[in-house]
């Protein structure tokens, strides 16, 4: 089942390859911390690599998309779904207020579990929802190292653009050295080879 399909989705159809298959599949649960008298539990995915927002109590939809009308009149309902559309390969403008006071309200709409588990899920389930699973990595569990952590507890290919990586760097305050999982910052622009050589080491932390 997908739902929030659309112009950033580059899955066509018919043409879902082992290559989508090779690194993580699923709903994925990646940590659990304490939050107030609550125990959040944090999952990810990617709706070509199978997730399932029915694993979760509550699911935050990064997708750059339109919501279907046929899905319209699942939203009030189960599953349900936080919509924050970000664009593919890009990362937000949200400041970190505006993260706290999202899992706040989440947090508020479930007064009678002790536990609430939250899927947080784009398209592919790297570059948008390993960018969320790092801030919600530090803010909860206070790690140094969000991007290494939720590589190495979720998928190796979270947080694929430099973009990404630079908006949890200033809204962390961290400064772990990592590159790309998939390239640089295309506002980059380069006049000769050389100046390419050079420089895209930098743009993509190649240390
Ligand atoms: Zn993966």
């Amino acid at each position: 089942m997908l739902f929030g399909r659309g112009r950033g989705n580059r899955m066509k159809k018919g043409k879902k390859s082992k290559k989508f298959e090779e690194c993580h599949l699923g709903t994925k649960f990646v940590f659990m911390a304490k939050y107030g008298a609550k125990m959040i539990e944090v999952y990810g995915g990617g709706d070509i690599r199978d997730y399932d927002p029915y694993k979760v109590d509550v699911t935050i939809a990064l997708n750059d998309v339109e919501v279907p009308m046929s899905n319209l009149f699942v939203i009030p309902s189960e599953p349900k779904i936080v919509y924050v559309p970000i664009d593919d390969m890009s990362a937000p403008s949200y400041p970190l207020s505006f993260w706290v006071d999202l899992l706040d309200k989440i947090v508020e709409s479930f007064p009678e579990q002790d536990k609430i588990r939250i899927g947080i899920k784009c398209t592919g389930g790297h570059g948008r929802t390993g960018t969320v699973l790092a801030i919600y990595a530090w803010l909860l569990k206070g790690v140094d190292e969000p991007i290494k952590y939720v590589r190495k507890r979720y998928c190796e290919n979270a947080v694929e653009t430099f973009e990404q990586i630079e908006y949890i760097r200033d809204l962390t305050g961290t400064h772990e050295i990592v590159d790309g999982s998939k390239s640089w910052s295309p506002v980059v622009v380069y006049t000769t080879n050389d100046d390419f050589d050079e420089d895209w080491k930098k743009w993509v932390y190649f240390e």
